[in-house]
């Protein structure tokens, strides 16, 4: 469905599926669960979903003739960590916009994890004060203005690579590549689960699986605490993403599953059961998940098992998008394990 698409490649390739044997078990063997390790995508910066997103967008930016990629993201934002590793893989310089989205005092949380990786990579952060919201935000537009004043080209990309007009083709790779993997595997997935937030990962994801009916199969877990903006947000991402691949079918708005009951009590902050997901993984199977995304995600994932969602012997696929580096801004949080 990509091939009409440029491509700059900033990933391994396919990543790698393994079974979660431990947690299956540990949860009554109900279920078969597996990783997809989308975490473990990459040499740049620790890796991550957004990659996958910024392989289709980059060709774009490099087209333009900008000299400077602009993005915006929370403090602890996993997306402009990687947009300051691509920056300095392509030679362009970067400004990052990082807002306080997260209510969270932890005393180095601006200075530890994603954001010391951004500045260690020559980025140049700018923390601003404003609460979070998935849409377009002054910060960003005046990041954009300030580097033409400055006689800089910039090149925007909107917070997560999500509202960019290529940032839903990513994942619609994802499930080509899971379709592939799946011939090896001799099996197919029964359900995809997936963190959601700013959008483009599930909408690409609803598009790829489309194109074999199996796109209400993807369980969006919310993170975000906004969830009626994010489903409004992946329903756009998702029917401008099938326009632009031709999926040759509409995207209905049953199509989007997204589960609301994890986010709380809001984005970035792990509620007890949160936190319990994260040791659980981390105990069972040596899997890192963050307080922010993937450790909501996994919860999720635990719960539904837990409440027989799934029907028995499902085949369980666990999009692990990333995120590790934001832990280290939440060591008040661990501090006994
Ligand atoms: C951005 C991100 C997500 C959510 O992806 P969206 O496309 O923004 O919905 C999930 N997990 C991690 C680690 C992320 O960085």
């Amino acid at each position: 469905m990509l091939e009409k698409f440029d491509r700059y490649p900033l990933t391994f390739g396919p990543t790698p599926i393994e079974k979660l044997d431990r947690l299956g078990k540990h949860l009554g063997e109900k279920v078969e669960i597996y990783a997809k390790r989308e975490d473990c995508n990459s040499g740049l910066a620790l890796g991550g979903n957004k990659l996958r997103k910024l392989e289709y967008i980059i060709p774009d930016a490099i087209a333009s003739n900008a000299d400077t990629l602009v993005s915006i993201g929370g403090v602890q934002s996993n997306h402009t960590r990687m947009v300051a590793a691509v920056a300095a893989k392509i030679g362009m310089r970067c400004v990052l916009v990082q807002e306080s989205w997260v209510p969270h005092e932890d005393a180095v949380y601006d200075r530890v994890g994603n954001v010391l990786l951004s500045r260690i990579m020559g980025a140049e952060v700018w923390l601003i004060d404003e609460g979070f919201d998935i849409g377009i935000r002054r910060s960003w537009e005046q990041a954009l203005d300030e580097v033409k004043q400055r006689g800089g080209r910039p090149y925007a990309i909107p917070a997560g690579a999500s509202v960019h007009k290529f940032g839903g083709l990513g994942y619609v790779g994802f499930a080509e590549e899971v379709r592939e993997q799946e011939k090896q595997l001799g099996f197919a997935f029964d359900f995809v689960v997936v963190s959601t937030v700013t959008g483009s990962t599930h909408a690409g994801m609803v598009v790829g699986f489309a194109n074999d009916g199996r796109q209400q199969n993807v369980i969006g877990i919310d993170a975000s605490a906004t969830p009626s903006k994010t489903k409004a947000q992946v329903l756009q991402i998702a029917r401008h993403t099938a326009k632009l691949v031709d999926l040759g079918t509409e995207i209905a708005d049953d199509d989007v599953v997204l589960l609301e009951d994890y986010a709380y009590p809001c984005y970035g902050i792990p509620s007890e059961e949160t936190k319990e997901a994260i040791r659980l993984c981390a105990r069972l199977e040596g899997i890192i998940t963050d307080p922010v995304y993937e450790g909501k995600s996994m919860q999720g994932l635990i719960d539904l098992v837990r409440k027989d969602f799934f029907p028995e012997g499902s085949i369980v696929l666990f999009a692990h998008l990333g995120g590790a580096p934001a832990i280290n801004g939440y060591s008040c949080t661990f501090e006994s394990g």
